[in-house]
């Protein structure tokens, strides 16, 4: 991919422009660059996507702010920045912008259907562990998508043979209906049926594709998960959607995350959460515990004297890394206190004089306990 120009050049507005700005400055632009309205301009539809672009992220107070800090790789995973991360909320390639300008009035009958047609998004589910949610993972997928035949690079036509302009509509993809009424004389523009509205004929169809230009592949693809995604999370992978027609770019790839339980341990955004078992002595006197983090290392956690049970001990910065930026949440972890069910004869003397102690006063209680548990 070709170096991405900066999106506030793109749009052709400061930095600190408004939001009202950034609007205005998109919909003057979608509409002297939009694909039907350039029909002999081959690379519109390349400057509109890339207007297109650029709206998208700086229309959305989030992903500017993303975009202020990262630039072009807060959106990219296939980067080395900090994570693609960002809706699906990006469909329906031009005709739904088109529409939304202008009513689909402009649209309509005119369409012409020859124009640069972005391929069509694709949208899978990725499988991940908990751990690797939290660490950031690369794997590989497989998906199986529409992609220009190799054959005949997408034209339908077998190689050799020749591709002629339709002598139905010259070429035009269209064809021009003139009808009097007594309204006056209307002309109606329709896709020329002949050619479809491509404007060319293929002499003899592709082998491969039966003319069509199309073919499905199956590909892998190597998905760069960042650390700190969760349930729900989408990576977006531009460029790796469908194969786009007549020279349209492809879609884009969607990756829908689907983080498995863990066993242990449990998340709220960027919190860890886990439980530790300890026993009543070591919750009234204090301890020092060994337990595991996610991922295997070890912490010695300090139960402080007179934990009660549900209390929660924070450790700072163990928990799930911030997808952008360089923090880190905390690990919570709550505190369940066992209560011993068998108690030998001499350990039931001790906790009966224990609450002889606790009746006769407070003061010193907790001095006279560690000498009596000795
Ligand atoms: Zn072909
Ligand atoms: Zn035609």
């Amino acid at each position: 991919m070709s170096a991405k120009r900066d999106y506030y050049e793109v749009l052709g507005v400061a930095k600190n422009a408004t939001p009202e700005e950034i609007k205005k400055a998109y919909r003057q632009k979608a509409r002297k660059l939009h694909p039907d309205v350039n029909r002999d301009d081959p690379q519109a539809a390349d400057k509109f996507k890339e207007v297109s672009d650029a709206y998208e992220v700086l229309s959305d107070a989030q992903k500017r702010q993303m975009y202020d800090r990262f630039g072009h790789d807060a959106f990219d995973p296939t980067r080395g920045g900090a994570g693609g991360f960002g809706g699906a909320d990006f469909g329906g390639g031009f005709g739904d912008i088109f529409d939304l300008f202008f009513g689909g009035g402009f649209g309509g009958s005119t369409r012409r259907r020859t124009g640069p047609q972005r391929g069509a998004d694709r949208e899978v589910r990725l499988d991940i562990s908990f751990e690797d949610a939290v660490f950031g993972v690369e794997k590989e997928i497989e998906i199986s998508r529409v992609e220009n035949c190799e054959r005949c690079s997408g034209s339908g036509a077998e190689p050799g043979s020749k591709v002629n302009t339709c002598s139905a509509c010259n070429g035009s993809g269209q064809s021009r209906v003139v009808q009097s009424t007594p309204f006056g004389r209307f002309e109606t523009v329709r896709t020329c049926a002949t050619c479809r509205g491509e404007g060319k004929v293929v002499e003899k169809p592709c082998t491969n594709c039966r003319g069509t230009g199309k073919v499905k592949k199956a590909r892998k693809i190597e998905v760069r998960v960042p650390a700190g995604v969760d349930h729900g999370s989408h990576l977006r992978i531009q460029g790796e959607g469908e194969a786009g027609s007549y020279g349209g770019p492809p879609g884009d790839l969607f990756i829908s995350l689907a983080v498995k339980p863990h066993p242990v341990f449990k998340r709220d955004g960027y919190t860890l959460i886990s439980n530790i078992e300890i026993d009543f002595v070591q919750a009234a006197l204090g301890a020092d515990i060994e337990m595991d983090l996610l991922g295997g290392a070890h912490h010695t956690l300090h139960i402080p004297e007179g934990t009660q049970p549900g209390d929660i001990i924070t450790i700072k910065g163990k928990g799930v890394p911030y997808i952008h930026g360089n923090r880190q949440g905390d690990l919570k972890v709550v505190v369940k206190i066992k209560i011993p069910t068998r108690l030998s004869k001499r350990q039931k003397e001790l906790l009966n004089e224990f609450r002889q102690e606790d009746k006769s006063g407070r003061k010193g209680l907790f001095d006279k306990f560690k000498d009596a548990m000795g």
